[in-house]
């Protein structure tokens, strides 16, 4: 680059959450900025989002236009072991703001900086950006509906008198659809612990950000956008940016192509594809459960199987698949251990729904495919991820869940052949294709991100 032109191109610095849910969307939004809109960018990487292999192939893998800045690590070792990842991922951010604040004034040194953003766990980082003269914004990676609970939540918190889980009435956020307490985030389910208080302070710190974006879009979640686009005081302005999909993996397994071959050989709009998203496991009498439920269902299937929490075995998942399941399913089924490329099989013509956890990079997936869901939410938001897809958003059918929590063979065939083949499947259908349409626009040659280049390069005024 010409000396001169290097400050003026706008530059923006950005400081991940650790985890690839957070990393991919981020990463995605740089690289919009960067392709689409002239920008540069830097992102920030903590000792935390290099520790697994995968993030530090994927922080690897980006354009040469994104440059990454590693932070000095700073200790957690006075954390008891049992600290939730949420809460080490907030107190780290903390620590490193010493670190970040001499980083970004050494940038702008260099480079046209217009912005700092973090995410998710990641507000009390805004403190250092406002050290170094700059303006912050906060990038939300799932939905409205849980950023709204979050921005709510100190002042929810100050009202209620027992756990969310024990609330009579749902609980109901302007423009959300209603949301029983059983259903709200694991992390919100204790109050006396350390990373609830950490979620209701991330509920004010978020208000200290210029703006907040957001990885959704207005037709997925209908009403909450007209409410949060309201001013309200002492609230950023709320920026829908979404939907920010991968783009381009370069992470795809070596022998992931065989479960692509199988549904090459398999008919149009023919297979269920089942996963739990990059972590979720089932315990052995879930996946049991799983396992003769889809031989009962008679359908087609590609499911990505994971060695059960409670497995014997912790070698082979395979193992804990009931007697001679692979054998009498062989026709007809095919399981995949650990991981497929999950964009290349919700793209393939053969794939006509999905078991899915509701994660939101997930939901995002398979809505821009227009594939039908059945919800099947294990973590973190995707409980409420999963009420609002089913009835708000309509693309998702629900499974009952005997008292013991577990989902029996039988409710698990009679709503996998309702998806593939009965009149709730079609609504379902019809519901994800409108929004895969609207979803189309949304990414065509970056339109989401338009608005938001635009506004950066006028200096966020
Ligand atoms: N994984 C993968 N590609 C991706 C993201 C994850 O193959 O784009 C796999 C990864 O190898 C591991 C699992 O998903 O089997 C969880 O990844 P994580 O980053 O949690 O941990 P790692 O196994 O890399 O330490
Ligand atoms: N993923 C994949 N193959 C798998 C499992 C997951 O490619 O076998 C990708 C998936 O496409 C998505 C991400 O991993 O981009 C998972 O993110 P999500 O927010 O859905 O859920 P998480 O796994 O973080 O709970």
């Amino acid at each position: 680059m010409e000396k001169g032109t290097e400050t003026t191109t706008p530059h923006i610095v950005m400081l991940p959450t650790p985890g690839m849910g957070h990393l991919i969307p981020l990463a995605e939004l740089a690289k919009l900025l960067v392709s689409k809109h002239g920008f540069t960018a830097t992102f920030m990487t903590s000792a935390s989002s290099t520790a697994s292999q995968t993030q530090q192939a994927f922080l690897s893998s980006l354009p040469s236009s994104i440059s990454t800045l590693s932070l000095p690590p700073v200790s957690l070792s006075d954390l008891p072991p049992t600290t939730a990842p949420e809460t080490r991922m907030s107190v780290e951010a903390v620590r490193l703001i010493p670190a970040i604040s001499s980083a970004l004034k050494e940038l702008k040194t260099r480079h046209n900086v217009v912005g700092f953003v973090a995410d998710l766990f990641r507000a009390d980082t805004f403190d250092a950006a406002r050290d170094a003269g700059l303006r912050s914004y906060l990038f939300f990676p799932t939905n409205l509906l849980t950023l709204s609970l979050i921005l709510h939540l100190p002042e929810i918190d100050a009202n209620l008198t027992c756990e969310f889980k024990e609330l009579a009435e749902p609980v109901q956020l302007p423009g959300c659809v209603p949301v029983p307490g059983t259903e709200i985030p694991s992390p919100l389910q204790d109050r006396s612990n350390e990373c609830y208080k950490w979620m209701v302070h991330h509920g004010k710190k978020y208000r200290e950000a210029d703006a907040i974006l957001v990885n959704s879009f207005d037709e997925i979640e209908p009403d909450a956008p007209k409410i949060l686009r309201q001013p309200e005081s002492g609230r950023p302005p709320i920026y829908p940016i979404g939907p920010l999909i991968q783009t381009g993996s370069t992470l795809d397994k070596a022998g992931t192509a065989e479960c692509l071959d199988w549904l090459d050989k398999q008919q149009t709009n023919s297979v269920l594809y089942v996963s739990f998203g990059s972590t979720g496991t089932l315990r052995k009498k879930q996946m049991d459960e799983v396992a003769y439920g889809l031989e009962l269902s008679g359908q087609r299937f590609l499911w990505v199987v994971r060695i059960p929490s409670d497995a014997e075995s912790k070698n082979d998942p395979f193992a804990s698949l009931p007697e001679g399941f692979q054998e009498r399913t062989k026709e007809r089924g095919m399981v995949v251990s650990s991981w497929v490329p999950q964009i290349k099989v919700l793209a393939h013509k053969a794939t006509c729904g999905y078991v899915c956890h509701c994660g939101w990079n997930s939901t995002l997936e398979t809505v821009a495919h227009g594939v039908p869901i059945i919800a099947w939410p294990l973590l973190a938001e995707q409980k409420q991820n999963a009420v609002m897809l089913s009835e708000g958003a309509g693309i998702a059918l629900r499974l009952e869940k005997r008292e013991d929590g577990v989902v029996e063979r039988e409710e698990i065939a009679r709503k996998v052949r309702e998806l593939m083949e009965g009149e709730e499947g079609k609504r379902v259908q019809r519901k994800v294709t409108e929004l895969k349409e609207v979803a189309a626009e949304g990414m065509k040659e970056g339109s989401s991100s338009m608005a938001l280049a635009r506004w950066w390069r006028c200096g966020g005024k």
